[in-house]
């Protein structure tokens, strides 16, 4: 069995923990690997590792970080076949889309590399005479990344891309759910003559690793992408020394289908929202509310398109919808939430168990459920799981109220083939992302930023890669 250990200023050492991480597969619940547990100590020693490669990468011209980055794509895009595997094997997502998460994240490598020639401040009239005014952004430092279970590679990428174009050096840390694919990742980096230290991947607890990177005074960014509880630990830990944060966090994106939808479009966009990775997805839709005068159809086709979902194994069912639930924590937790819906009134009309033909993993059915009230649990918090409440409106005034009713504001849709109603909806949703005619899923070049309570700042394009810059201004007085 495959044993990780932490990779440290370019050399990858055993913790001194003597307890490791067991990753399991979720499909077959066997263990496939261990990780050493880092410790405080290792947190600190990456940070420092860091924090002395920093000048020297910040020196190089962006063109040439950029190369590092074009590299790393490379390496990537070499070994894609295996990285899918070991992602599908550590977390159940299926084989196919497992690959595109690899492929993708290696886009993400070349998109940021093509930040370099233009990074760009800006001069500014000043109310003096012979002084102009400039702007001039720069790295911050040392940035750390946080990492989720769900999309742990492109994560990972997501913070490293940003913050190595823009001159920081950075640490990682993976989830312990998923650090696999990370750590090999870690493996073909030693290929490509990146300086030690400029990146760093330390594996262990949030409350212990994570919580020392958060708090550090060697730490000039933190970036987490997890949940609302784990935003609060990490804005706790930040304010001791006011590091900036950016926090991308829990959603509960509501899909709003209008009478005159395509109805066909709205089914198989909600369906797909929700399937994908079993809808362990931030940006998934979590609830639907249905006009009054389609209500009843727009159901009876999304009950059948759900039922025809296909579960497997994530590596071998090649062709299925979706696999296993990542935990049995993710498996209890949905199960006791759609056991609490029922309790409270909710019907269901597909799903609402686990699979009969499964005799082992965390599978759980996609499920559709009616007759739940705006203020229940179902609808206010966070599923992430298959799990599809859907309810009435009569007026669209009424569904964009019901959407905004939520501490969560990261995504959202619209179906509709009215303009009125788009622009209405757009501009009257309060999330910091609105799909319209089109399943909920970001692109590279966008910006991926919740509101409210899903988060601070955010992430992808020029702007999430500004997050990772200071702006140093310089008043130049000439005679
Ligand atoms: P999680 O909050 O349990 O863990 C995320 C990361 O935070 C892990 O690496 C964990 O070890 C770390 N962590 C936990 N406590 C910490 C602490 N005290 N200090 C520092 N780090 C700590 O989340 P998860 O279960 O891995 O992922 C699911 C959640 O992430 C969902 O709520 C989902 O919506 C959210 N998510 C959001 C986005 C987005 O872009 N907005 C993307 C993916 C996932």
């Amino acid at each position: 069995m495959k044993h990780y250990k932490q990779y440290i200023n370019g050399q990858f050492i055993d913790s001194k923990a003597t307890s490791v991480i067991e990753i399991l597969n979720p499909c077959t619940e066997q263990v496939i690997s261990t990780i050493s547990t880092g410790t405080v100590e290792d947190a600190n020693n990456a940070l420092e590792a860091a924090q002395a490669a920093q000048p020297a990468w910040e020196a190089l011209p962006a063109i040439q970080r950029a190369a590092f980055l074009h590299k790393m794509a490379d390496v990537i895009r070499a070994n894609r076949v295996f990285l899918a595997e070991t992602l599908s094997k550590e977390q159940a997502k299926v084989i196919g889309l497992a690959q595109v998460e690899i492929d993708v994240t290696a886009d993400y490598f070349d998109y940021n590399a093509g930040w370099a020639r233009r990074i760009e401040g800006e001069i500014i009239q000043s109310d003096r005479e012979k002084e102009h005014i400039y702007l001039h952004k720069v790295p911050i430092g040392v940035a750390v990344g946080i990492c989720p279970w769900n999309f742990p590679f492109f994560v990972m990428a997501r913070k490293v891309a940003a913050s190595l174009i823009t001159g920081n050096t950075c640490v990682i840390k993976p989830s312990s759910e998923a650090p696999n694919t990370i750590m090999e990742f870690a493996d073909f980096i030693q290929t490509i003559g990146l300086p030690n230290g400029v990146l760093n991947f330390v594996c262990g607890a949030g409350r212990t690793v994570g919580n020392a990177l958060s708090k550090s005074p060697i730490t000039g960014i933190i970036s987490l992408t997890g949940s609302v509880g784990a935003g609060q630990k990490v804005i706790t830990a930040a304010a001791e020394n006011i590091t900036k944060v950016s926090l991308e966090l829990g959603g509960k994106a509501p899909a709003i289908v209008c009478a005159d939808a395509n109805m066909e479009l709205a089914v198989n966009s909600v369906v797909s929202s929700k399937v994908i990775f079993s809808g362990q997805v931030c940006n998934c839709a979590e609830r639907v509310y249905v006009e009054d005068s389609i209500y009843d159809e727009f159901v009876d086709k999304l009950t059948k398109k759900m039922s025809q979902v296909t579960i497997e194994d994530a590596l071998t069912g090649v062709n299925a919808d979706m696999s296993s639930l990542v935990s049995k924590d993710q498996l209890d937790k949905i199960s006791e939430m759609v056991e609490f819906a029922k309790k409270e009134g909710a019907e269901v009309l597909v799903g609402g168990k686990r699979p009969e033909k499964f005799d082992r993993g965390y599978f759980y059915e996609p499920t559709i459920l009616t007759n739940c009230s705006q203020d229940s649990r179902i609808i206010q918090e966070e599923v992430f799981g298959p799990v599809l409440p859907v309810m009435k409106f009569n007026t669209l005034d009424e569904a964009i109220a019901m959407s905004n009713d939520t501490e969560f504001g990261l995504t959202s849709s619209i179906f509709s083939e009215n303009f009125n109603n788009i622009m209405k909806a757009t501009n009257g949703l309060h999330f910091g992302e609105t799909y319209v005619n089109r399943e909920h899923f970001e692109a590279i070049q966008g910006f991926h930023a919740g509101w409210k309570k899903s988060g601070v700042g955010g992430a992808d394009g020029k702007h999430g890669m500004e997050e990772y810059l200071h702006t140093r201004v310089v008043y130049a007085k000439y005679y």
